[in-house]
């Protein structure tokens, strides 16, 4: 199916049909397009491929000598690109969709030029892996995304991503984090504003980097706390990247409203 985007507003009819499905599947308050919405256009920095193959741009958190957050048993780049490596194997078994890398394993790269590097290779849409730490208490846990926050070019349809996406997670047996694991994330200073995405208000303040410098729709996942043992257990392994590859690969079908193909394929 053909799908067609723009800029600023529109996603695709079958993107918005199976986000209304699913709102009716879990009952979920979701914030839909308006259907004039769809299909309205803008400047681009540069044409989304409309029809498969989708190009999918991978970004594993951190790199090089930023290994992000820890554990005593395991760094966080470790857990994201072992995640990426999942999910890369995940879509190249679908023709219909082609993953490229922001960054090799190991390499150090800054956030700038991973987003360069996702808009030379003409990315529909950038996901970001990360994992999350709570040193402070050993219970937090469950899943969370961040799209693209309100009024950024794009946010509508990374909202929708971000949707997909959590949607699919909850239904791997993750729990949500906050109202449904869908959160804007805003920098004041060092202090760090999480809000659930029904507070749609647009606000000047930062969110994280590769949010702001993506030329695509874009979410970051935080696909569980490497302080959490039993987040560790199930979601940063081979097994638990390979399970979360295929909510990830679920939910881009879901969003480019294409029928999933079995792993084996
Ligand atoms: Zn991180």
């Amino acid at each position: 199916m053909r799908a067609v985007f723009s800029r600023r507003r529109g996603v695709g009819t079958a993107c918005a049909l199976g986000i209304l499905a699913m709102c009716l599947l879990t009952g979920g308050a979701q914030a839909l397009p308006a259907v004039g919405d769809l299909f309205s256009s803008g400047p681009m920095p540069y044409p989304l491929p409309a029809s498969p193959p989708y190009v999918i741009a991978l970004d594993a958190g951190h790199g090089g000598s930023d290994t992000g957050a820890h554990s005593s048993q395991l760094e966080e780049v470790e857990a994201c690109e072992r995640a990426v490596d999942a999910l890369y194997a995940r879509l190249a078994k679908d023709d219909r969709f082609t993953p490229v890398r922001t960054r090799e394993n190991g390499e150090g790269c800054r956030i700038k030029e991973r987003a360069a590097r996702a808009a030379e290779a003409k990315a529909n849409v950038l996901l970001s892996i990360h994992f999350n730490s709570d040193p402070s208490c050993a219970q937090s846990h469950g899943f969370e995304c961040f799209p693209t926050p309100p009024g950024r070019d794009w946010s509508e349809n990374s909202l929708v991503l971000a949707r997909c996406i959590a949607a699919r997670m909850g239904g791997a047996g993750h729990r949500l984090r906050g109202a449904d694991g869908v959160r804007f994330a805003y920098y004041s200073g060092k202090r760090k504003l999480i809000v659930d995405a029904t507070d749609t208000r647009e606000r000047t303040l930062q969110s994280f980097g590769i949010l702001e410098s993506a030329m695509s729709p874009a979410v970051l996942v935080e696909q569980g706390f490497l302080s959490n043992s039993s987040d560790r257990a199930a979601w940063t392994g081979q097994e638990g990247c390979k399970k979360a590859a295929e909510a990830y690969y679920l939910a881009l079908c879901d969003y480019f409203g294409m029928e999933p193909q079995p792993a084996q394929s």
